[in-house]
């Protein structure tokens, strides 16, 4: 079965939201450890007193292991939500007609409206 377009549409943007809320839960996910740590320290500093190495080691440690993702798929969403979810190439969705040497984007079998990423418009310029 050949998926059309207002399906493809909709499952990216359902994607595109999945993918945000999980950067932002891996955004969450390390900072609240970083920030216990942390005011561990502003405690211990304000009580004149000696903290430990090791928790600033190990808090960065988790930072990074779950911020980096976060960030990288903050970063690359859109273009995870085109690779996750492809518009079927080449072949209209509504006909199954062959999309080659189209001069418009328009499907000359059935009049259906392509979008760009579609198809492969020769250039005019
Ligand atoms: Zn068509």
């Amino acid at each position: 079965m050949i998926p059309d377009i207002a399906w493809v549409v909709r499952k990216r943007y359902h994607v595109r939201r999945r993918l945000l809320h999980m950067s932002l839960i891996l955004f969450i996910v390390a900072v609240m450890p970083t920030a216990s740590v942390l005011l561990a320290i502003t405690l211990a500093l304000l009580r004149q007193e000696d903290f430990q190495m090791y928790m600033i080691d190990s808090s960065l440690n988790f930072f990074f292991m779950f911020a980096l993702p976060g960030v990288l798929v903050l970063i690359f969403h859109a273009k995870l939500v085109r690779w996750l979810v492809p518009f079927p190439k080449a072949i209209c969705p509504r006909c199954s007609y062959a999309l080659r040497n189209l001069v418009e984007s328009r499907c000359p079998e059935c009049g259906t409206q392509l979008p760009l990423e579609l198809i492969d418009l020769p250039d005019t310029d």
